[in-house]
C-alpha cells in the first residue's frame, strides 16, 4: 500500500478560508493520506504565554485565553456560515468548548514545580483543537477521514518539552492503530509536535517540531513521500522577509538540509530529515497557495541545484562570556563542567569560542532558563552576557553575500570553514 504523509503547519490553517484551502488540497487528489496539522496561526505562543503568566507569577491570563477561544470559534462560525450548517457550527463550538474548559482546568490544576511538564500538558492543546476542528470540517465537507491523537501513537520518553522518540514503542502503536484504519479511510488526521509517555502524559518534540512528527510518521509507515505545504513556493536560499531576491532551491541532498537546519534555517525542524534519509523517502516542500507548482524536493542526490548561497538569520541570541574564578585555562574539565551544565538545562549551543581563560557560548534567549542556569555556572565562574544579538550564518557564502548580510554592523565573533561562514552581530 502506498501512503503519503503530509504536514500542514501554523499559517496554512489560520483562518477559515485556509482550512478551506485544505480541504481543497486534499481533495484534489484520492491517495492513501496521514497528514499532520498544527495549531493554527500563533496559537502556540498564546499558550506560551498563558503557561509562563501562570507559572511565574500564578496569574490566570484570562484576557489571552478568551482571545484564543474567539479566534477559534470565529474560524468555526466561518467555516459553517450557510445557514443548512449551523447545526453544524453549533455540534463543533460544543465540543470545543469543552475542550477549552478542560484546558482551563489543567492550568490551574497541574502541578507546577515542573516548567517542561506544565509546558507540555497545556501547549499541546492548540494542536488538539486544531485537528479537532479540521478533521470535523474536512468530514462535513465529505472529505471523510479520522483523527487520531498523537499521545497514542508517537510514543517518546519524559523529556518534557523535547521529548526523544521511543521508536519501538511508536512503530508498534503504528503498526496496530494506523495501519489497520488506513484500509478503511484514505485519510487520517493527527497533531503536530505532540507525543506521549507511555503512561500517556503530553510531551512535545519541541518548537516548530510538527515536520518532526510526520518524519517519524512517515519512517514508522514507510511512505512513498513526505510534503510539507509551507506558505512559500519551495526553501528558499533566505527568508525572504529579510532579503531581496530570494532563490528558490529545486532540490537539495539530505546532508545539505541537515546543515541548514542545524544551523537553524527554520523551514526545516533539525530531527526532521534523519527518519526520512534512513528510510530514503523523498520529503516535498511546496506551496499550500500554489499547490500545482512544483517546489523543493530533499533527497539522495549529489548537490544542492541550483547552488547559491544560502542565509540563515537567528535574531535573539545571547553570548555568554564563562571565566573559571579561579582563571585556570579553558581545559577539558572546565569545558566538560559548563556542558554539563548547558545540557542540564536543555541549552542548544548555536556557536562556540574558546580562548586560554574563557569560552564563549551563543545561544537562543530564554529568559525561563537563563537565571538558573547563570546561578549555577556562578558557583565556579565568572558569568557576563550580551542579549539581542542575531547569527547570521552562510552556507556556499561569497564575499558578495557576506557584505550584504553583515552590512556594516558590529561583529561580536566570525568563524568560516570552507562551506560556511558564521557571524555573530550586535
Ligand atoms: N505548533 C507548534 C509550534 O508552533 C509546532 C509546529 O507548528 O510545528 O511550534
Ligand atoms: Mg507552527
Amino acid at each position: 500500500m502506498k501512503i503519503y504523509v503530509e504536514k500542514f503547519g501554523g499559517a496554512s490553517v489560520n483562518s477559515a478560508d485556509a482550512v478551506k484551502n485544505v480541504e481543497k488540497i486534499l481533495s484534489a487528489e484520492t491517495k492513501k493520506r496521514v497528514v499532520v496539522i498544527s495549531a493554527m496561526g500563533k496559537t502556540t505562543n498564546k499558550l506560551e504565554n498563558i503557561v509562563n503568566l501562570w507559572f511565574n507569577e500564578r496569574k490566570f491570563f484570562q484576557k489571552q485565553f478568551d482571545e484564543l477561544k474567539t479566534y477559534h470559534t470565529n474560524i468555526i462560525q466561518q467555516l459553517f456560515n450557510n445557514t443548512k450548517d449551523s447545526n453544524k457550527a453549533e455540534e463543533l463550538i460544543n465540543i470545543i468548548e469543552k475542550i477549552f474548559q478542560e484546558l482551563k482546568q489543567k492550568i490551574q490544576i497541574t502541578p507546577s514545580s515542573d516548567y517542561n511538564f506544565l509546558y507540555d500538558s497545556i501547549v499541546s492543546f492548540g494542536e488538539r483543537i486544531s485537528t479537532t476542528i479540521v478533521s470535523f470540517y474536512l468530514n462535513s465537507a465529505g472529505l471523510k477521514n479520522k483523527l487520531i491523537h498523537a499521545y497514542h501513537i508517537i510514543k517518546t520518553d519524559n523529556n518534557y518539552r523535547d521529548a526523544n522518540i521511543n521508536w519501538n514503542q511508536t512503530q508498534l502503536e503504528i503498526d496496530s492503530k494506523v495501519i489497520p484504519l488506513l484500509d478503511e479511510y484514505d485519510l487520517i488526521i493527527t497533531q503536530g509536535f505532540v507525543g506521549g509517555t507511555k503512561e500517556n502524559l503530553q510531551t512535545t518534540l519541541g518548537r516548530e517540531g510538527s515536520d518532526y512528527s510526520a518524519a517519524v510518521l512517515s519512517h514508522c509507515l514507510n511512505a512513498t513521500s513526505m510534503t510539507v505545504w509551507k506558505d512559500v513556493p519551495g526553501l528558499l536560499n533566505a527568508d525572504p522577509k529579510r532579503v531581496s531576491e530570494t532563490v528558490k532551491i529545486l532540490s537539495m541532498p539530505y546532508t545539505e538540509a541537515v546543515e541548514l537546519s542545524y544551523y537553524g534555517a527554520s523551514i526545516i525542524h533539525p530531527k526532521t530529515i534523519k527518519p526520512l534519509e534512513n528510510a530514503k523517502i523523498p520529503l516535498f516542500i511546496k506551496s499550500f497557495l500554489q499547490p500545482s507548482e512544483e517546489g523543493t524536493v530533499i533527497c539522495e542526490s549529489e548537490n544542492v541545484k541550483p547552488i547559491v548561497p544560502n542565509f540563515i538569520f537567528k535574531d535573539n541570541q545571547i553570548l555568554l562570556s564563562i571565566v573559571p574564578k579561579d582563571l585556570s585555562f579553558a581545559t577539558e574539565r572546565v569545558l566538560s563542567e559548563i556542558f554539563r551544565l548547558l545540557a542540564k538545562h536543555k541549552i542548544k549551543v548555536n556557536m562556540m569560542q574558546n580562548s586560554a581563560i574563557s569560552f564563549s557560548v551563543c545561544f537562543d534567549e530564554n529568559l525561563n532558563i537563563l537565571p538558573s542556569l547563570i546561578n549555577d555556572l556562578e558557583k565556579e565562574f565568572f558569568v557576563r552576557y550580551n542579549k539581542g544579538l542575531q547569527l547570521v550564518t552562510i552556507r556556499h557564502y561569497s564575499n558578495e553575500a557576506i557584505n550584504k548580510a553583515i552590512h556594516e554592523r558590529k561583529i561580536l565573533i566570525e568563524q568560516k570553514s570552507r562551506i560556511t561562514a558564521q557571524y555573530l552581530l550586535d
